[in-house]
């Protein structure tokens, strides 16, 4: 039986609830009335129940899937601004006991190079990363008990948050490994990660099976139920994502928002973040016997159909989309994305030889970070490498009030120049500083209160001089 608020992964991630919200949607996928009400409530920013959205995704009116479009840009300039919060993944181990079929990572592959970063390597790709200008990471490994232990994954948190190389630091690290107990997230929350994040892959509990032959991540329920012990141990800023094309894209859609209403229902805050990767070729892997792969239209539709959805939740894009793509989505919704990334264990500090590639998937946007940050500047964008809300403790429900309330704008803004600032006084390319001074001195005209334009002007100017870390 359907139920939000159960924490069995069947009640609150129910097939047949889904199979019903997907007969429902098909039968009102040109019901003009009905999808003109689902997106008068959407313009009401209050978000969208599974069935809803689910029509929406549905819907083939043209003219209805132009206003959604239209709509979903609309409020993500309302919540998020121009910003876009950047990020860099780092790839800590590819040891893997699992053996998830889409994954070059997985146990069979006897190829691909096998690594993972000594504390020593940690602090040379972290240095490069730092050079780069990244300040935010998100933590990559395989799942292996042996290899990389919880105090592993823990040991080397440690090691990111301590360097500080020239004006750099990592002032929040994100993490991606698998589903684990309570206590390892408790741990993990003592280390002071920021969001947990863990990609369902399929909401689908038969293809899952199959998707996973082998290994603990084969558990549909415990992978399922991931959130909910992150949750119990302290952790509440949570990322979900569905790795879209190893199941139907609008099953997927569905389980996805209905993760979301769980979250919200059992623990009164829904997803910090939702990731929306597609699958990509791999050492051992063509995506192409996948038979579920969508294209770009489809792929657009899904972002603007979440975005519309969940107004409150970030969305992120990482470099498994090429540049064209990923300009595309900005539109429709996208808050964050990757730049410069290497999805390869090692990498940033040096490039790693031909017959020791270790890497998990192709990256399809392989330009510099500075090209990014300009690139984005030149779309009217403003790159932020803020990372103030979970160090000033605005995560979870604090965070959701926050952004509910329309409060959160006048920390944003001002954070989001001055953490660009940073980048441009430490890192940027002469042209892309150029760009950025003029985008600062027009987007400051934006910060509403008088007060806080006060003090974020006087920052600038400090930080010009080489102060740092200053945030609201
Ligand atoms: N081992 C962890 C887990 O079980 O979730 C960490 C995740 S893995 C390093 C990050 C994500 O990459 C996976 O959750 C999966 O969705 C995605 N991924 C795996 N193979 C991929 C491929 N061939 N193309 C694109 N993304 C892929």
């Amino acid at each position: 039986m359907y139920n939000p608020k159960s924490q069995k992964a069947t009640e609150f991630i129910d097939h047949q609830e889904i199979l019903d919200t997907l007969a429902y949607a098909d039968a009102n996928k040109a019901n003009a009335a009905l999808i003109d009400s689902i997106l008068e409530k959407a313009e009401r920013r209050k978000g969208l129940s599974h069935r809803e959205a689910s029509v929406l995704l549905a819907c083939e009116l043209p003219d209805r899937t132009e206003r959604m479009y239209r709509l979903a840009e609309q409020i993500k300039k309302d919540f998020y601004g121009s910003r876009i919060v950047m990020f860099a993944p780092l790839y800590l181990s590819n040891y893997c006991v699992n053996g998830c079929v889409y994954c070059p990572y997985h146990h069979q592959n006897k190829h691909i190079a096998r690594k993972k970063l000594t504390q020593e390597d940690i602090v040379r790709e972290v240095t490069a990363l730092q050079d780069m200008g990244h300040k935010r990471l998100a933590l990559e490994a395989g799942e292996d008990p042996v290899n990389n232990p919880i105090e592993y994954i823990l040991e080397s948190i440690k090691t990111i948050y301590s360097i500080k190389h020239k004006n750099g630091a990592i002032r929040r690290v994100n993490v991606n490994i698998a589903a684990t107990t309570v206590e390892n997230y408790r741990r993990l929350r003592d280390a002071g990660i920021g969001t947990y994040i863990l990609f369902q892959e399929t909401y689908h509990k038969e293809s899952y099976e199959k998707l996973h032959p082998t290994g603990p991540k084969h558990n549909y329920d415990y992978h399922t139920e991931a959130m909910d012990r992150a949750m119990q141990g302290g952790i509440d800023d949570v990322g979900l994502g569905v790795l879209f094309g190893l199941e139907l894209y609008r099953y997927e859609f569905a389980g996805l928002l209905m993760h979301a209403e769980h979250l919200e229902a059992a623990y009164g805050v829904g997803p910090h973040t939702i990731s929306v990767p597609r699958i990509k070729r791999a050492d051992d892997i063509d995506p192409n016997v996948f038979d579920n792969g969508i294209d770009d239209d489809t792929f657009a539709k899904i972002t603007a159909c979440i975005r519309i959805a969940v107004p409150y939740t970030g969305m992120i894009i990482s470099t498994r989309e090429n540049k064209k793509v990923r300009e595309r989505l900005l539109h429709l919704g996208i808050s964050q994305i990757s730049g410069a990334s290497r999805t390869s264990v090692g990498g940033y500090a040096e490039d790693e030889p031909e017959d020791e590639k270790s890497e998990q998937f192709d990256v399809s946007d392989n330009r510099t970070l500075d090209e990014v940050v300009r690139w984005l500047m030149e779309l009217g964008y403003i790159p932020s490498f803020c990372t103030a809300c979970y160090r000033e403790g605005r995560t979870g429900d604090r965070f959701m009030s926050l952004c509910k309330s329309g409060q959160i704008q006048n920390c944003c803004q001002p954070n989001a120049l001055m953490t660009l600032k940073e980048y441009l006084t430490d890192y940027a390319s002469p042209k892309t500083r150029e760009v950025g001074e003029r985008l600062i001195e027009a987007e400051m005209k934006n910060v509403a209160s008088d007060k806080v334009r006060f003090i974020a002007a006087e920052r600038l100017v400090k930080i010009a001089q080489g102060e740092r870390d200053f945030r609201f």
